[in-house]
């Protein structure tokens, strides 16, 4: 794969930059925690249905909070005790343990004296911005876009623009990383920047939003972008 001559790499946070999936089980765990301690009281298999439907949701667009409420009958949007005491026990398992896939300060460093450096990345402000803090790479970045202070989300062209803008390069120089097909290829490709897929497993396909290069892991882009490798 021969990528045009660029001066931007811009990542996505969840599941790119920190390992954000890897707290999944904790997050259920601590969830049905916190119903039970709020009193809610279902069967066994209620429990395990609530749990299967979590594990099947598509957790960057719809998120797995929602399926495992919507199965034990309760609202998800409810300002109910139990919801949210669900809520903040989900959120708060989220932040414990969390942190950058083993390699990523290692490539960031390799490739900070070619590019400058970006995240893009969708969420609520304060979640992101903590998650950034967590991952380590915060003071190696040119600029850090979230979608819930600049208000527009992946993959809306619009928050691409705005970070090659707040960098001072043009998209036409930029490649974006990500692992959501849709919020990061299909939006990078939408900006005219080099999208590249770090797909979640080596059987996952791309489907119609075709990337321009495919990773499994980090590492992996430093034979494609550094310059002796060109
Ligand atoms: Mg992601």
């Amino acid at each position: 794969m021969v990528l045009p001559p660029l001066r931007l790499i811009s990542f996505d946070l969840d599941d790119t930059i920190v390992d954000s999936e890897a707290r999944t089980p904790a997050r259920l765990k601590a969830l049905g925690e916190a119903l039970r301690g709020a009193g809610v009281r279902r069967e066994p298999a209620e429990w395990d249905a609530a749990l299967a439907a979590a594990l099947a949701a598509e957790p960057v667009l719809g998120g797995r909070f929602v399926p495992f409420l919507a199965t034990l009958g309760l609202d998800p949007e409810s300002g109910d005790t139990p919801v949210r005491a669900a809520r903040e026990a989900y959120d708060a398992a989220l932040y414990e343990g969390l942190g950058a896939f083993p390699d990523a300060f290692d490539v960031l460093i390799q490739l900070k004296p070619h590019y400058r450096i970006a995240v893009t990345t969708n969420g609520p402000a304060a979640m992101q911005r903590r998650k950034l803090a967590l991952s380590g790479i915060e003071g190696l970045l040119d600029a850090a876009v979230v979608s819930g202070e600049v208000g527009v989300w992946k993959p809306d062209p619009a928050i691409f623009q705005h970070m090659c803008g707040a960098v001072g390069v043009p998209a036409s120089e930029a490649a974006h990383v990500g692992d959501s097909l849709l919020s990061d290829i299909a939006g990078a490709r939408a900006a005219g920047l080099v999208a590249i897929w770090r797909r979640p497993s080596p059987d996952a396909l791309p489907g119609s939003d075709t990337p321009d290069a495919v990773i499994d892991c980090l590492s992996d882009l430093l034979p494609m972008l550094l310059p002796r490798s060109r």
